[in-house]
């Protein structure tokens, strides 16, 4: 773990496409390989009682392919710390057990990933963590909040899922600092190919690999990436005593991945912007609603184009005129889009929240519209995309 500060140091000067390719890369040492291994073992052999070869134990407690995922995300983050996980929610939970405890409270934004409301609201609160739901992008409400009750956390995710609503980590950060809150940021749409928590003054950032990291639709997996050493070794603790660790297998997808992000999140963006100012383009009666933080109809926009650099993301929401039916056939009909949960694959994929990824908020304040399409826009060519969803839309 400190081998992740002194490496983030040396790569500090770097650009992100830099250090993602070289960062915690070493060549093998036996062998020279260029690309680090798959250590497929779950146990190390020990030169005498304790004798272990640069730390290594047990592969839940460290594993090398994946502390190199590690120091190559840390440095990518520009961070001290991080650490990989099985999944996502694995991360966020690890995150809040081990620095939470029953009577803390968290304050939360009203546009989230479903999951993350499903594990606090369904493990977390019976647990006697405190929860409340506020318009996180509204800094006066989130002001308010903090000054009538103590938190431990303020919970950002910007953009969100799936409205893409865009909150000011700097100015949320300075108010909860004032408050003696943390604010962690869950920076999976951005990824950090595009947006910095952490030098925004976040504390802890959480991400799902599983999306733009990852990057192909082939592995589940999460990291908490930090520079608060105490975050950083409660978590870790947590992580192995309780072992949601990613498999040595998925911690080299990872890192393959993680190589091109910058490449990939480049076109996902230009991709984007060129589908949402389309579909903006069509006629009302057909599109009731674009939801892209790269439009200038975006109600965080001027945040967004200076707290994002080089892109607003691969994802686009759309209202449709027709209600939640004209959604369901819309989806029903893409070609090139597959009709699938999750996002940030080079493949293009369609979704509608209320009925798929975000049914667990149906009845709650995160309810999500129902004509609602999601769209993770992909790497392949825009005109091929856009003649896509001009055919399917065609056809509800
Ligand atoms: C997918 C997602 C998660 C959960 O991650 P998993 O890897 O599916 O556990 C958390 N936050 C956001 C924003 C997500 O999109």
């Amino acid at each position: 773990m400190t081998a992740a500060t002194e490496l983030s140091a040396s790569y500090a000067a770097d650009a992100v496409a830099t250090r993602a390719i070289h960062a915690g890369q070493e060549p093998d040492p036996t062998t020279g390989a260029v690309v680090t291994p798959i250590y497929m073992t779950s146990t190390f052999k020990q030169d005498g009682v304790l004798g272990l070869r640069g730390g290594h134990d047990y592969s839940r407690s460290i594993n090398p392919t994946r502390t190199s995922f590690d120091q190559q995300l840390a440095a990518v983050e520009g961070a001290k710390y991080a650490l990989s996980f099985a999944s996502g929610l694995a991360a966020i939970d690890v995150l809040l057990r081990s620095s939470l405890k029953p009577g803390d409270n968290v304050l939360l934004g009203d546009d989230v990933y479903g999951g993350t409301y499903r594990l606090l609201s369904k493990v977390f609160v019976p647990w006697g963590v405190g929860l409340d739901v506020v318009d996180i992008t509204d800094t006066a409400a989130v002001s308010a909040a903090l000054a009538a009750k103590h938190y431990a956390y303020v919970w950002v995710e910007t953009p969100s899922n799936p409205l893409l609503n865009i909150t000011d980590i700097a100015a949320t950060a300075a108010v909860a600092h004032a408050h003696g809150t943390r604010v962690a940021v869950d920076n999976t749409f951005a990824s950090p190919a595009l947006q910095h928590p952490l030098a925004d003054g976040a504390d802890v950032v959480v991400y799902s690999t599983t999306k733009y990291i990852g990057g192909h639709s082939d592995i589940v997996g999460g990291a908490i990436v930090t520079n608060d050493a105490e975050l950083h070794e409660q978590a870790a603790f947590l992580q192995n005593a309780a072992g949601a660790v990613p498999s040595p297998f998925d911690s080299w997808l990872e890192i393959r991945g993680l190589k091109t992000l910058d490449l990939r999140v480049k076109r996902h963006s230009a991709n984007a912007l060129r589908i949402a100012q389309w579909l903006e383009s069509q006629p009302s009666s057909v599109v009731e609603r674009v939801w892209y933080p790269g439009l200038e109809s975006h109600p965080g926009h001027a945040i967004a184009a200076r707290q994002m650099h080089g892109g607003f993301g691969g994802v686009v929401s759309v209202q449709l005129a027709g209600g939640a039916e004209a959604a369901k056939r819309f989806v029903d009909h893409t070609r090139i889009f597959t009709l699938a949960e999750s996002l940030g694959g080079v493949e293009s994929l369609i979704e509608v929240p209320a009925a798929m990824t975000h049914a667990s908020v149906a009845g709650t304040t995160l309810q999500v519209p129902d004509n609602l399409v999601r769209i993770s826009v992909g790497i392949e060519d825009a005109d091929d995309l856009i003649a896509d969803l001009d055919q399917a839309l065609k056809a509800i």
